[in-house]
């Protein structure tokens, strides 16, 4: 499965994440060597833990919600924020990276859902936190993009009409405050069991768990 995949989002020059949550490094270790790079986790331990074991060179994303207090133990060597959703966690993040004179990418959480359960901010929380960032510099911070989980239903109208509100987020958010920003350029959007709809609605980043590793316990 992980190879097509591979194929599938290589072709539509998408990122794919693999999703490692609860999978031992051993699993991790041979995807790796059958050249993944970017795997995502979603508990802060469980990632220190699996990122001294495996090689120095995978990317590693932050996917689930992140507490304030845990971000010193990620800040050495993070690649990627996922789940961004207020200044005050910004504001660590930026201190952790600082301390460790490196760059973390964050993206912005969207709700996009509907459901209650969802992190995630709306469009006009989201205008507000960039502007905090923009009135103070954050130098370690590299503000990537949007990501968004869709509802788990299986009507798929509504998954795709979730992606696309937030393709939307992503193109109101780029064009008012980043159109000369390379570096906003990123829709983490789609899993195991709506991945097409997300690329076929703008997704650029991909997080898959499941439907590479087979199911979780
Ligand atoms: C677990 C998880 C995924 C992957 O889910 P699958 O259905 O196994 O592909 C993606 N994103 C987040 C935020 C997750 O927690």
């Amino acid at each position: 499965m992980y190879s097509e995949i591979a194929a599938f989002t290589h072709q539509h020059h998408v990122t794919l994440v693999a999703v490692s949550k609860t999978q031992p490094v051993e699993a991790i270790q041979a995807l790796y060597d059958m050249g993944q790079r970017d795997f995502g986790e979603n508990k802060v331990q469980e990632m220190t833990e699996k990122q001294t074991q495996l090689p120095d060179d995978i990317r590693w994303h932050l996917i689930g919600h992140l507490q304030k207090n845990k971000v010193k133990y990620i800040a050495p060597f993070v690649h990627m924020i996922h789940a961004v959703e207020s200044t005050e966690l910004l504001t660590t993040i930026q201190q952790q990276a600082l301390k460790h004179n490196r760059q973390i990418k964050v993206l912005l959480q969207f709700h996009i859902a509907d459901e209650d359960t969802k992190y995630g901010m709306n469009l006009e929380e989201a205008i507000q936190l960039i502007e905090n960032v923009r009135a103070i510099p954050f130098p370690n911070i590299i503000l990537s993009g949007v990501m968004g989980m869709a509802t788990f239903t299986e009507n798929m109208e509504q998954v795709r009409k979730e992606f696309r509100h937030l393709k939307n987020i992503f193109d109101t958010i780029k064009s008012q405050f980043f159109p000369n920003d390379d570096a906003f350029c990123h829709i983490s959007m789609g899993m195991s069991g709506d991945y097409p709809i997300a690329i076929a609605e703008g997704a650029t980043m991909v997080r898959i768990g499941s439907a590479i590793f087979g199911a979780r316990n």
